[in-house]
């Protein structure tokens, strides 16, 4: 007999167990599947993000960030360490150790909130039925009247630089390396680009990363890039735009890449080669060939925009779904789906997602570029604030890069906020309430900031927005 379910949720990575809790906490009885396969054997709830992504990024980010201040600011605090030494072993097992809780705090979460938490395979049959077939055993059908597709997605593979988890490495690979390799070369000036390229610039490796485009960072604000390039540059991050990489090949553990730039064919030899040129849409054997479900010609599930598949009662979320590929869109598309199922209304505000790059100086943003403001026709101010003028970066000895807000010049409407500089990712959560609550500079301007606080510095970007800001010479 098959068991029956209210939801069924294939996928627990972000977006899936979110969307999971959510409809169990709206009362229904919710089953959510995951395989995910940790490189020890074990298997674990938390998808791409807890597992290969985010989590264990950020971990590998503040120790090597740690590293690197010993090594080169420690001094300038009067700090005397002598000789600092480093223990990948120790780094990896403290990353793993993250993981691991976090993982495992989703199982302690599913069942407070009675969520059968399923291990094993999904398959979404025609007529909402979903083939589970767990790790250890036969298949077993289950009856659902909703189902959320949340599967993920997985790294795109170049033809010739093909994976080889030894030397051609994808972002998992790259963030449970145990020693530090000496020449590391970097396909994609992306987010995992720089951010796994600082991991190891900071921990010894020098570091040449490839991007195809003339343009860094093409969709971020073009003033916080160039600050941004200028301090990676400075940190000596070698950074090579418009790299047409063509062809790699392996000999005696050296991968040697050729790629044609501006000046024509160059080579040049790693001893670990990272690809990082984007994610795609994972749905492989997921859908029954008479599911109904549609992929389109890049693979996403077709959904509208709330989420729903072409299949009544079946929604798609998450990565591999359309929309930026973060773990954040993918949860609060998990809160909105489960919402509608218990028949409230939801929406997710596509406007205003953040994006964060992890680096040092961080950097992020939320809402319109002022390229995008320009080619809208709207008239607009600026305001920026470095914060070199911001008490609290120089006590944190972290002085590189601004806050700049943009606004339109009618009504003074926040429009976007760009920052590149410490705690940027912190900083932004300001910003997207602003956007959220339709503010204005005015009422950020009119909002008591905290002193001294990094955040001060959105607060005189507000106010040089309309050349008001008190603490900097407005221009
Ligand atoms: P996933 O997290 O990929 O989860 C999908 C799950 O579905 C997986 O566990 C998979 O095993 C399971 N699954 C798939 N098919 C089936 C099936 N048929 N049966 C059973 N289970 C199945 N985003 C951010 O917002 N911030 C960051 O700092 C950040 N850092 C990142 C760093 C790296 C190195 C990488 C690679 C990504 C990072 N991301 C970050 C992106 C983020 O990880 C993804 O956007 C997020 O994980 C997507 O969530 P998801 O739930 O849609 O998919
Ligand atoms: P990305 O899209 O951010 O960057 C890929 C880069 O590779 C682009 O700059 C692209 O121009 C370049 N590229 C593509 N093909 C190339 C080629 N053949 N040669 C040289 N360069 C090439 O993708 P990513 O860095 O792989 O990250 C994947 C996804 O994961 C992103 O959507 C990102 O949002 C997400 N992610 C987010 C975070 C975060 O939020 N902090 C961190 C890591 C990953």
């Amino acid at each position: 007999m098959s068991k029956k379910y209210d939801v069924v949720v294939i996928g627990a990575g972000p977006a899936g167990y979110i969307a999971a809790i959510r409809a169990a906490q709206h009362g229904f009885k919710v089953a959510c599947i995951d395989e995910w396969q940790n490189r020890d054997g074990k298997y674990a709830f938390g998808g791409t993000c807890l597992n290969a992504g985010c989590i264990p990024s950020k971990a590998m980010l503040e120790s090597s960030e740690l590293y690197h201040r010993a090594n080169h600011e420690f001094k300038k605090h009067g700090i005397v360490t002598g000789e600092v030494s480093l223990d990948v072993g120790a780094m990896q097992k403290r990353r793993a150790g993250i993981v691991r809780q976090l993982t495992g705090g989703i199982g302690g979460l599913f069942k407070a909130n009675k969520v059968d938490g399923l291990v094993g395979h999904g398959k979404l049959l025609a007529g909402k039925k979903v083939e589970f077939t767990p790790v250890d055993g036969d298949p077993e059908i289950l009856e659902a009247t909703h189902v959320v597709l949340a599967s993920g997605s997985s790294p795109i593979e170049l033809p010739f630089a093909k994976f080889d988890q030894e030397t051609i490495l994808d972002s998992w690979d790259a963030l449970e390396l145990e020693a530090v390799p000496k020449r590391l070369g970097v396909i994609g000036a992306g987010v995992i680009g720089l951010e796994l390229g600082s991991v190891w610039a900071r921990l010894g490796s020098d570091v040449i990363i490839l991007e195809a485009l003339e343009d860094f960072l093409a969709m971020a604000d073009r003033d916080v890039a160039a600050t941004a390039m200028k301090d990676f540059k400075k940190q000596g991050l070698d950074i090579r735009l418009g790299a047409k990489v063509s062809e790699t090949s392996i000999k005696d553990g050296v991968v040697t890449v050729s790629y044609e730039d501006k000046s024509g064919s160059q080579t040049v030899g790693f001893d670990k080669l990272i690809v990082a040129v984007g994610r795609r849409p994972y749905t492989e054997k997921l859908l029954a060939d008479d599911s109904g479900i549609r992929t389109d010609e890049r693979g996403f599930i077709v959904v509208d925009e709330v989420c729903r598949t072409e299949v009544k009662g079946v929604y798609a979320i998450g990565d591999c779904v359309r929309g930026p590929m973060l773990a954040h869109k993918g949860s609060e598309e998990g809160v909105m789906v489960a919402d509608l199922i218990a028949g409230e209304s939801a929406e997710v505000n596509y406007d205003i997602v953040p994006s964060v790059i992890y680096t040092a100086p961080e950097v992020a943003w939320v809402g319109k570029t002022e390229a995008e403001v320009k080619t809208s026709g709207r008239a607009y101010k600026t305001g920026s604030f470095p914060f070199a003028a911001s008490g609290r970066a120089k006590a944190m000895e972290q002085t590189t890069g601004m806050v700049k807000v943009i606004a339109a010049e009618d009504d003074d409407e926040l429009l976007g906020v760009h920052i590149v500089g410490p705690m940027a990712g912190e900083l932004i959560s300001e910003a997207v309430l602003a956007l959220e609550f339709a503010a204005s500079t005015e009422d950020i301007q009119r909002t008591i900031h905290a002193h001294p606080s990094l955040a001060e510095a959105v607060h005189e970007a507000a106010l040089a927005a309309d050349k008001r800001a008190l603490n900097y010479i407005n221009r």
